[in-house]
């Protein structure tokens, strides 16, 4: 018997014993091949010697120091690395220890930083329906993911949702990608009109979505229409990049491709890798300076925040990724796996879409390619999937997730950077 409260109580797990690179071997040894970085975490593998070493040293000096009292130079160091390659003035770095913290703090940085102005009168998010930012309060709220929210529901606070960028399922047939963009982005001054604009604080997205529909990218364009929406309308645009950032889709930032400079992007997954929980919310200066020069204080904060080791194993994780070109390295094998999935699923009568970017990889299963009929809701095909790959030693990330309100079901490929061509 285990008293591990498992998130399912009838699974009968494997137990992990070490790791080999992509590998992650059992107690029975056993070798599974992590095809989805476990949920697209971890981008180095499962026992690379730099990141280890580096945590080694950071335990040996000093482990952890609370942030209320001391700084601490891997924290520094961390946040110089990320505000040289964030996009625009993304300077400033709020330290959490995971993505529905990091999703929370840019929530209430949000709110607060429309209270230093004394715009109380704002308390609205906008956000879109097929989404994910994370299993805490505030996240759900601003989640689309009807399965993981729904016996919540009561708990939450009210959220405009408007659709995704969806073009496999939505795109008309008489528009281009460009036209479909437009138009599915200006959604959101509808939705800001509806509301009224002076109630809300931000919108929030993922560039490219993952959990809740299998990496879908938003299409060329509709980012930076969402950004010229909330300027126009003074509203914060936050981007959610806690599974596509840290150059998961070939570049550090998800939104660089997109050339759009958001308010506050939310990173983690990949920012530690897996090697220690760590996760960030990246923030303009102007936003910071509100409250630098404001109350001089964010009502926030977790026990763990700038964790060091955290920050020392995150900091190796990032200049390995440097040192070792791993985003080429994301962007050559983007290449190579979808030309083999599209070899292997071309005609597979329940594989509707392939697609992704960079390494954050999705599969649309549907009940008939044709219609794009999706698979029965409620049917359990993820979970069977899931056992199946297991059985055979690989580890992949099927799911239910939401096709506008209504189940859908997707495998995401996440594999490690450090895949090699054979594996
Ligand atoms: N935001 C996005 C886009 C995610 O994909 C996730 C997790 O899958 C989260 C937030 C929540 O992160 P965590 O599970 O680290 O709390």
């Amino acid at each position: 018997m285990t008293h591990v409260f498992h998130r399912h109580c009838h699974s009968n797990l494997p137990t992990a014993a070490t790791g080999d690179g992509p590998y992650i071997i059992d107690t029975q040894g056993k070798r599974y091949l992590d095809g989805s970085s476990g949920a697209a975490v971890s981008s180095l593998g499962h026992n690379h010697p730099a990141i280890i070493s580096a945590i080694k040293k950071q335990l040996q000096s000093i482990p952890y120091a609370h942030s209320g009292f001391f700084t601490s130079e891997p924290a520094e160091e961390l946040a110089q690395w990320l505000t040289d390659k964030a996009p625009g003035d993304l300077n400033r770095v709020y330290y959490t220890s995971g993505g529905s913290e990091a999703v929370e703090a840019a929530l209430k940085m949000a709110r607060q930083y429309f209270l230093e102005q004394g715009e109380s009168q704002r308390q609205y998010f906008i956000a879109r329906r097929q989404s994910y930012h994370g299993n805490t309060l505030g996240a759900l709220a601003v989640g689309g993911n009807q399965w993981r929210r729904q016996q919540f529901d009561p708990l939450l606070s009210p959220v405009q949702h408007i659709a995704p960028c969806y073009s496999y399922r939505d795109q008309r047939t008489d528009e281009t990608e460009a036209e479909y963009g437009l138009r599915i982005a200006n959604e959101l001054e509808q939705a800001l009109l509806t509301t009224g604009p002076e109630k809300v604080l931000a919108f929030i997205a993922e560039p490219v979505v993952g959990a809740t529909s299998g990496a879908v990218p938003a299409v060329p364009g509709y980012l930076k229409r969402v950004r010229e929406i909330c300027d126009q309308y003074g509203i914060l645009l936050i981007l959610d990049e806690v599974m596509c950032g840290m150059g998961r889709t070939g570049s550090l930032f998800a939104c660089e491709q997109d050339d759009v400079v958001p308010d506050i992007i939310t990173v983690a997954k990949g920012l530690g890798a897996g090697y220690q929980p760590i996760g960030a919310v990246l923030v303009r200066e102007q936003l910071y300076q509100a409250f630098a020069q404001g109350s001089g204080f964010f009502q926030h904060g977790h026990t763990y925040m700038a964790h060091p080791t955290a920050c020392a194993a995150a900091l190796a994780v990032q200049h390995t990724i440097e040192q070792d070109q791993l985003l080429s390295r994301v962007r050559k094998l983007n290449k190579q796996i979808t030309g083999n999935l599209n070899e292997m699923f071309n005609e597979h009568p329940y594989v509707g879409d392939i697609r992704g970017r960079g390494l954050l990889l999705g599969i649309e299963l549907v009940a008939d390619r044709e219609t794009k009929q999706p698979l029965p809701a409620g049917s359990n095909i993820h979970q069977l999937i899931k056992q199946c790959a297991m059985q055979r030693g690989l580890m992949c990330y099927p799911m239910a997730g939401t096709i506008d309100g209504k189940q859908g079901h997707h495998i995401l490929l996440a594999p490690p950077f450090i895949l090699t061509n054979t594996q």
